[in-house]
Order: structure tokens, then sequence, then C-alpha cells
């Protein structure tokens, strides 16, 4: 779509905007014009659709003591209304299923797991669609208030058409069109989005990474993934297919990868290959002897690789920091230590922000949700 300007498109973006602005925490009508630059008769339209359609509730001063309003003086804040919608979590992995529900805060209010051993895309379809139906019935809401199903799966997804392309060691799910499965049996809406990139927004709209509009997040675990997020908007790239990190070279001799490239970062970063021929079973044990000098040797490799990775990125997208997600952000110090000279000295644009941080505790429903999550919300695209 080119830059539409028609009336009903703006109407629908500044009301998004709005309840982008709402969804921070209790606001006023005169802030939110302050904020959008809209009129106070836009402002005070919006927010009455917004009422009606009870999305959003009145609240008292005191649900914001920072308003810093006088004495006597009181103001009528907008709040998010608890309960106003739902959305089910779908975040499949390798090797299970997590399904739930969220609301609009993100909290998560029902959690189930399916295993996907032995089941193929097909039976699996049928049973999260079973489970969205009984945990829809478990719940006091009638079914309007349910908006739709978002997915989050192991990537390359293509995003526009719902389908799980072809990632690696997930054959079986190779070209599964999950979204239309999942819609065709449970009549919500459904919409994909690869796991990194809802990983990142998830950290954007409820971890550490709410307050900065460019940030890329790293996912190191078996492999090396990626989502980046440019001026509060997910980069999807041209095609759909977002960033893929772990497929950028950090030697340009190296040995060849599976994705046609040579020497990218996934083959040299990737926790089973970091540990090959070592005495460490997993990252906790490595990191449990950091102190220990084989230890310390594969982190010094590992900070220098992504090092090397990251200043690029850093200097491609302009971000503002890098946030580590997956197996290593459960214990992250002893490479973050490493890591942290290494890119702020590289860097072309110092700040005085640490340039790369661990991910606050995901919630793997909520990551599935974030698909559907972000087209409530966000009002550009
Ligand atoms: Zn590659």
């Amino acid at each position: 779509m080119t830059h539409a300007t028609n009336a009903a498109v703006m109407r629908t973006s500044n009301r998004k905007l709005i309840l982008d602005l709402i969804r921070r925490g209790p606001i006023s009508r005169a802030e939110l014009a302050e904020r959008t630059q809209l009129t106070r008769a836009s402002i005070t339209q919006i927010a009455d659709e917004l009422l009606e359609a009870g999305l959003v509730e009145p609240c008292s001063t005191d649900c914001n003591p920072d308003a810093g309003t006088a004495p006597g003086r009181r103001r009528t804040m907008l709040a998010l209304k608890h309960n106003a919608r739902f959305f089910f979590g779908v975040h499949i992995s390798r090797r299970r299923c997590r399904v739930g529900v969220v609301d609009l805060y993100g909290d998560v209010l029902t959690d189930d797991e399916l295993l996907l051993d032995g089941h193929t895309p097909e039976s699996t379809a049928d049973a999260v669609a079973g489970i969205i139906r009984s945990q829809m019935a478990q719940l006091p809401y009638p079914k309007e208030q349910f908006l739709g199903i978002g997915i989050s799966a192991p990537g390359p997804v293509d995003h526009r058409e719902g389908i799980i392309l072809n990632p690696p060691n997930f054959d079986a799910w190779h070209n599964t069109p999950i979204c239309a499965m999942l819609c065709e049996r449970t009549g919500l809406p459904a919409l994909l989005e690869k796991d990194t990139n809802a990983r990142a927004l998830e950290e954007k709209y409820f971890g550490a990474a709410m307050n900065i509009s460019g940030f890329m997040l790293v996912q190191i675990d078996e492999g090396v993934g990626s989502g980046v997020m440019i001026r509060d908007s997910l980069y999807r790239g041209t095609r759909g297919l977002g960033t893929e990190i772990g497929h950028t070279t950090i030697r340009y001799d190296g040995p060849p990868c599976r994705c046609g490239g040579r020497g990218c970062l996934e083959n040299y970063l990737r926790i089973p290959a970091l540990l090959a021929g070592s005495r460490f079973a997993d990252w906790a044990q490595l990191t449990g002897c950091a102190n220990e000098p084989d230890a310390a040797r594969i982190l010094d490799c590992a900070a220098e690789y992504l090092a090397a990775a990251l200043v690029n990125a850093f200097n491609l997208y302009d971000l503002e920091q890098v946030f580590l997600s997956g197996e290593v952000a459960a214990c992250p110090q002893p490479l973050l230590d490493r890591l942290t000279p290494l890119v702020s000295a590289r860097v072309l644009s110092r700040s005085s922000r640490t340039p790369v941080s661990a991910c606050s505790g995901r919630l793997p429903v909520r990551t599935g949700a974030m698909a559907v999550l972000y087209d409530f919300f966000q009002p550009r695209e």
C-alpha cells in the first residue's frame, strides 16, 4: 500500500495512536492532544469512541501520582480497561506448543502446553483449536471479546500469507499455512510472526525496551536469530523476511553455511558450536565456571564473534541498544562483561547507554500473542 491519506485510514491510524498512548499508562485528554498534535475536538471524539467501545475507562488522578495535579483540582484520566479484549497466543517451538489467552496488559490468563512429538501440523492444529475452544469456555467473557490468534514459530515465515516456510530442523512443518488452519477450525482471525520478531515486540511492549525506539533483539541458543525495531515499528524488510543476523558473515573466507553464505555468525556462535569439544554440556554450566581458563576462552571467543556482528548491526541500523535473548539470557553476565567494552569501543555513534543487555523474562503465550497485539495497537504501516 502506498501512503493512503483518505479520512477512514487517518481515523483508524489516529485511533490506534491514541490507544497506544493510553496503553502506556493513565493519561489526560490535554496530554493526548499535546503528545499527538491533534486538536482537542479530535481527541474528544476519539476518546468518546473508545469509551463507547468499552476499550478505555475514566479514572481519577489517583491512578497517576506523578501527574503533579494541584490539590483540589482533579483531572479525569483515561486508562485501558481491564478485561476489555483478549487475544490467544500460540507459541510454536520445535518440541512443544504453548497455547493461552492474554489481555490488553499482556497478562496471561490461561496457559496450556502441547508436546509436538508424534504430532503432524494437521493434528497439532486440531489439538490447538480444541484447547482454544475449551479455554474460551473456561473464561467468563463473550466470544466477541476474543479478537484473534497470534502465532509465533521458528523462522523463516511468510507473515503476510501466514505460512511457516522452511525453518531448519523442522521439516514436517515446512510450508504449513498455520493461520488458515487455525482460522478454519476456530473462526478467529490469525496472524503469524517469526519467533525472534515476536520476542522483539514483546520486549518493546512489556519488557526492557519499552522506551527504546530502535533496537535489535538477538536470540542465541541452538541457532542465532534476530528481530529489529526501527522507530517503534517492526522491521520486516522488503519481502517480509526481516533480519537474520545469524546469517551475516563474520569471516568472508569461512566454511560454507547451509544458507549458501560463508562464515555465517550462527555457525560460530550457536551454543552447540561454542561448546563442541569442551567439557560443558550447556550454557549454564559454562557460565558457572566462567573464571576457569577453558570456560573463559570460550566466552572470550563468543564475545568476539558477537561483537563483530553487533558492531555491523549498530552501524547499519543506527540502533540504540541490543538485547540478548534465548538460552544465553538466563546467565548473560560473563558474556556481557566481555562484550560491552568491545562493542562500545568499535561502534560509530557512541552513547551513554550500555550498548548490550539481557532481555527481561518472556512469557511464551504472550510471545505468541504479540502478532495480534501489535496489529491491534500499531498506529502505522
Ligand atoms: Zn548462513
